[in-house]
């Protein structure tokens, strides 16, 4: 039993690796006969050891570990002062470095969190920026695809009477329709659209010139959001091709 607690108080010492090498030898040889008690003990000493060697931010040492941590250093201290004991088995400088490595281990915690602020902070930067770029990029087709539209000498220009109508609710559109010249011909369904809150918006249709040759009028009719196969309202614009 004498033997036991003796090497009691080397366990931890031996699960940081800092036992002298007869120390060693002896608790292992110790350890090998099987005595539960001082197994169950080491497993108790490696698992205070591994607190403190993989503290991660999310668990940082139980108060139970602090109290336990400070009462050995404190108890150290003390011996150390009293009496520069020989018999003392755990050297005072090893519970300085778990204070320490404790220490250390909160602090780069600590940093890694920082780290992982400006990480995401930077993150969330490059994300602006990109978002903002593919707006830009996307402003600039547009107006690509406007500049070619107007600019196109086969383009048709169709003048709409101007009219004042409220706004189509928000599952609603306003189609365009192409008004065949061959007699008896369907609207051929066209663009949607969704005006701005003043009620304003651009129509810019690309079609191949032939079907507007063969175009006799355009057709802008308010229907459900996706558009229609063929007119479902009265049409509230009419023009002609000129
Ligand atoms: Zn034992």
């Amino acid at each position: 039993v004498s033997d036991c607690v003796k090497f009691r108080e080397l366990l931890e010492a031996y699960a940081l690796g800092a036992l002298d090498v007869p120390e060693r030898a002896a608790l292992e040889a110790h350890l090998a006969t099987g005595c539960t008690d001082c197994a169950k003990a080491l497993a108790e000493a490696h698992w205070l050891v591994n607190q403190l060697a993989y503290l991660a931010p999310e668990a940082l040492p139980s108060a139970m570990l602090k109290v336990r941590l400070l009462q050995t250093v404190r108890a150290e201290a003390q011996a150390a002062k009293q009496s520069a004991s020989p018999k003392s088995a755990i050297p005072f400088w090893i519970w300085a470095g778990v204070a320490a490595l404790l220490v250390v281990t909160i602090y780069s915690a600590w940093n890694a969190q920082r780290l992982q602020h400006d990480i995401q902070a930077t993150n969330q930067k490059a994300t602006a920026i990109l978002q903002q770029r593919r707006d830009l990029e996307a402003q600039l087709e547009a107006a690509k695809r406007e500049a070619t539209i107007v600019t196109d000498p086969a383009s048709v220009k169709i003048a709409l009477a101007a009219q004042k109508t409220p706004v189509p609710s928000s599952d609603r559109v306003l189609q365009l329709w192409l008004i065949p010249k061959a007699p008896g011909g369907k609207p051929i369904p066209s663009l949607t659209v969704r005006p701005d809150a003043d009620g304003k918006f651009v129509l810019l249709v690309a079609h191949p010139p032939e079907l507007m040759v063969q175009t006799k009028a355009l057709a802008i009719t308010e229907e459900p959001e996706g558009g229609s196969p063929q007119p479902t309202t009265a049409p509230r614009w009419v023009g002609g091709v000129s």
